[in-house]
């Protein structure tokens, strides 16, 4: 593997694979090993030319500005929220994402954690572990997804391959975007419409300042106490208060949720309530698909300094070839 003469700061820890690629082919500071990263940056930040940035630390103006010759930031995610891509694109810095090797599996995450809380399955496996089925069955579900409407909030890339799932299912599908795409699906142009008109709602909303706590007491008020909310988006597009008020006092019937506003922190009034399922944000956390979204990240950062392409610029920074 040819050795490319530059310095990659690693501002989270990603994994081996993409680690020992990025070792293999730059000289990389770990910044998420240093014992003080401020005098990490300090002394190396201005010879960086390259940053390698994951889901919980944040890339924003202040971290650029110590960081002087930065040219490209490659994140390990699609959703980038983390990243004041705006400030870096008003910079001449590219900034990439990991979009499509991860969509197939976050489709998969999604329709099981609507599976499991629409039928109940952690429920129904905690009573049956906690010995009780010798006492009586696990009662009947009085959730369904026979005969029901599935809203897509975000019919992206991801949204898409849920979509795709879900007509396999039965389910009538509708979505909530800025744009209506004429595609077949019925389109609703606000998110309470949206409710109003479907019995669950799955979530695929990037986050950042235009959704934050878009999901507020009118829009569960509007999906009801028969709805379901499944968020596998990103958890500041929810007001975690009005929902956990919603799921106590059955204004909406039950939720699964796979992120959240401030994580790994979980309120403990939702991880109290019984019509909750919750998962650790792991949509797209195999083996196989981290290791697809690792090398993406590797080959922007290869492309961009070998030949000035990097394959996967996000909206705010299109960047041309140098
Ligand atoms: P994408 O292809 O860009 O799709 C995002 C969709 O959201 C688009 O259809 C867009 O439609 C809509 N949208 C964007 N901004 C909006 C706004 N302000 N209001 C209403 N709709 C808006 O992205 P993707 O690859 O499907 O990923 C979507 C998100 O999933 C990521 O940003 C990330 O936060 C999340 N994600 C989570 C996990 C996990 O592990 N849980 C894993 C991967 C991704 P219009 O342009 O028509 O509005």
């Amino acid at each position: 593997m040819t050795k490319i003469d530059v310095d990659i700061l690693v501002i989270a820890k990603m994994g081996d694979y993409v680690q020992d690629q990025l070792d293999a082919r730059f000289r990389t500071h770990k910044l998420y090993e240093a014992a003080d990263p401020d005098a990490m940056i300090a002394e190396v930040g201005p010879s960086i030319r390259g940053m390698a940035a994951g889901a919980h630390r944040n890339v924003d103006i202040e971290l650029m500005d110590k960081l002087p010759n930065l040219e490209i930031v490659t994140n390990f995610g699609v959703g980038y929220d983390n990243v004041d891509a705006k400030s870096a694109g008003a910079r001449g810095i590219i900034v990439t994402n990991t979009p499509d090797v991860l969509s197939e599996e976050v489709a998969d995450t999604a329709i099981g954690l609507m599976i499991n809380t629409v039928r109940e399955l952690p429920q129904a496996e905690q009573f049956l572990r906690a010995g009780k089925w010798t006492s009586g069955n696990y009662p009947l579900t009085q959730n369904t997804l026979r005969e029901k409407r599935l809203g897509i909030a975000g019919l992206g890339r991801i949204g898409k391959s849920i979509a795709k799932r879900a007509e396999s299912f039965g389910l009538s599908i509708a979505y909530y975007g800025r744009s209506d795409q004429k595609n077949g699906y019925t389109f609703y142009e606000s998110l309470k419409a949206l409710a109003e008109n479907v019995d669950i709602i799955i979530s695929v909303l990037p986050g950042g300042a235009a959704t934050n706590k878009i999901y507020n007491k009118d829009v569960f008020e509007a999906l009801g106490p028969e709805g379901t909310f499944i968020n596998i988006g990103r958890g500041s597009t929810v007001d975690e208060d009005a929902l956990i008020a919603a799921l106590t006092d059955g204004t909406v019937r039950s939720a699964g949720l796979d992120v959240f506003d401030h994580e790994p922190h979980v309120p403990e009034a939702l991880m109290a309530l019984p019509n909750a399922v919750l998962l650790p944000h792991v949509g797209s956390a195999s083996v196989y698909t981290r290791n697809a979204m690792g090398q993406l990240l590797v080959d922007n950062q290869t492309n961009w300094f070998e030949n000035g392409k990097p394959l996967t610029p996000v909206a705010e920074t299109p960047f041309p070839a140098k």
